[in-house]
């Protein structure tokens, strides 16, 4: 087969290693937009659009160290190595990307700095015309595919959320898609919106610059960790003045800088409508398995579910679908899929989940991948990923300090001092 990639994160580099494989040595074009490959791991100082005005993809920021521990952060069969700390640096993980790439020899299939505009079924023949940008050369060119496999990652769009007066307040407003370095956050009173995986963390990051940190969130009940003494709990903020933010409470604060952790929109800009692929309410429908377009299967979504064992499930993705492809599995009939997806869809909504949470696994993830292994006769990811996974999501929530510590001290991004027990 002729297969397309497009993205050259974790998830495509996963897509091209299978694809490559003596099992199937189907032909294949890895397209990436950015210079580099390890997507939403290449730190970038810079926000905002890049030099040919394209939304700079990576979310990164400086300190980031990993909320999950490296055993589950790795391939099945290709782990992160053994080092000083359990949680590793960006760079780390940065690091193990360019060795994975190198290992299985994924750069010769890699074109750098070609941008995916448009991808469309061609029913004529069956096949898929992908249009390409050479940003270097601002030539565009069409090429034909038998298959397509959208790896872009879903940590790059902003979702910020519609207050009442956010036009007026004269704070300053910022996203954590492009947030890098807590300086910006001196002697600040900064209210952080959303308290998810991020805005726990940079609640956590800013406290050491700012002044005062409102942590505002819908859930029901206050997170049950140690924060720093200037960062407290609120409720929702429910209107913005010139100066203030007020909560649902009915209090009043003044305040800087709103910091949206608001989370991010699935984005696939390049797919033309009939494609078949549609965003509702932040759910991608309509999908098998979260993964098959069913509208046409030959078009594959690596890497949507979230809290998620992340690179083990691309890879397993990526061979439940070659299974597919390859006529080793047969795809059930279009309205059996759009069963399956119904299903899950009202299970999920008996559950209080709303669409937004669609693809949201966290205990759920042991489910989905022995269900993608039983039904594509593929090698199974092992129960402990999910296992440590789950615990460590919890050591997150329940001590967000300390959640990380082991016996060493940081020093820098490669530097460690052993501590005494
Ligand atoms: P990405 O890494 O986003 O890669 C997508 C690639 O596609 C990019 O290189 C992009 O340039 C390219 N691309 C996009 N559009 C086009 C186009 N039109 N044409 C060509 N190329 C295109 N996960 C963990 O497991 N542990 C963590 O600790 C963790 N921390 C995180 C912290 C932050 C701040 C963020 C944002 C994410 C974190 N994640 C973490 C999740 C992380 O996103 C995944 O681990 C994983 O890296 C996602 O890989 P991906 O390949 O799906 O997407």
């Amino acid at each position: 087969m002729k297969i397309a990639v497009i993205g050259a994160g974790a998830a495509g580099l996963a897509a091209l290693r299978h694809c490559i494989s003596g099992t199937y040595g189907d032909q294949v074009v890895c397209y990436e937009k950015t210079d580099q490959i390890g997507g939403t791991w290449v730190y970038r100082e810079q926000t905002g659009f890049d030099r040919y005005g394209l939304l700079i993809h990576t979310s990164m920021y400086k300190s980031l160290r990993a909320n999950l521990p490296k055993e589950v952060m790795g391939y099945p069969d290709f782990l992160i190595p053994e080092g000083p700390v359990s949680y590793p640096m960006r760079t780390q993980i940065l690091d193990f990307l360019n060795t994975y790439c190198d290992h299985f020899k994924l750069r010769p299939y890699i074109r750098l700095l070609h941008h995916v505009e448009l991808v469309e079924p061609v029913a004529r023949d069956r096949k898929w015309s992908v249009k390409v940008k050479d940003l270097q050369n601002d030539a565009v060119a069409i090429e034909s595919f038998d298959a397509v496999m959208v790896c872009n990652g879903h940590y790059f769009e902003p979702m910020i959320p519609n207050v009442p007066g956010q036009n007026i307040f004269t704070g300053k407003q910022i996203h954590s898609h492009d947030y890098r370095v807590p300086d910006f956050f001196n002697g600040k009173k900064v209210v952080v919106m959303g308290a998810g995986p991020s805005g726990m963390d940079l609640a956590l990051e800013i406290s050491k610059n700012a002044n005062r940190v409102i942590l505002s969130h819908h859930l029901t009940e206050t997170i049950d960790t140690v924060f720093p003494e200037n960062v407290v709990q609120k409720g929702d903020v429910v209107e913005l003045t010139e100066r203030e933010a007020v909560f649902v409470d009915g209090t009043k604060e003044q305040i800087d800088v709103i910091f949206y952790c608001t989370g991010y929109k699935y984005s696939f800009p390049f797919l033309a409508e009939s494609c078949g692929v549609r965003v509702d309410s932040n759910m991608v429908t309509h999908l098998w398995k979260h993964l098959v377009s069913i509208k046409n299967p030959t078009l594959a979504l690596i890497g949507l579910p979230f809290y998620v064992c992340a690179f083990n499930m691309f890879d397993l993705q990526v061979r439940f679908v070659l299974r597919h492809w390859h006529g080793e599995r047969q795809f059930p009939a279009q309205a059996d899929m759009l069963c399956s997806e119904a299903e899950e869809t009202a299970r999920r909504a008996e559950r209080g989940l709303q669409k937004k949470h669609f693809h949201m696994m966290g205990p759920e993830q042991e489910h989905y991948y022995s269900d993608l292994a039983n039904v594509a006769g593929i090698t199974p990811l092992p129960p402990v990923l999910s296992k440590l996974h789950n615990e460590s999501s919890m050591r997150f929530l329940k001590d967000l300090v300390h959640f990380r510590e082991d016996r060493y001290k940081i020093i820098d991004d490669y530097n460690f001092v052993k501590l005494s027990c």
